[in-house]
């Protein structure tokens, strides 16, 4: 797992890019999802104000439907909602199922 970059948002949320690929969770939940991260030694970008966890709701720590919950204390009851939104070095969004991110994919593909 190589953490390369990461950046924070003015929702709170950070996005680290691992293994070339961005994952987000709020900053004060980093230590749970990203293991082992060290914010000194990753080279870190510009502050943005849209990120992949306030605009896309794609997070570690978010429900796999989209909604934007916190994973685990949503009540949409979808089959995505049994999964996060993503899952460090597994997936970063939920594609199938009931997301809207599955709509998303059949229109553009573009992830
Ligand atoms: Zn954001
Ligand atoms: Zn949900």
């Amino acid at each position: 797992m190589n953490y390369e970059k990461y950046s924070r948002c003015a929702c709170g949320a950070i996005t680290v890019t691992v293994d070339g690929q961005d994952y987000s969770c709020l900053a004060y939940r980093r230590k749970k999802f990203f293991p082992g991260l060290d914010l000194r030694k990753v080279p870190r970008f510009e502050t943005s104000y849209s990120c992949n966890h306030c605009a896309n709701r794609f997070g570690l720590d978010l429900c796999g439907c989209g909604s934007g919950n916190e994973f685990g204390y949503c009540d949409g009851g979808f089959d995505a909602c049994e999964v996060p939104m993503q899952k460090l070095g597994e997936y970063t969004c939920v594609t199938d199922g009931d997301s809207w991110v599955a709509d998303l994919h059949k229109q553009s593909k573009v992830i």
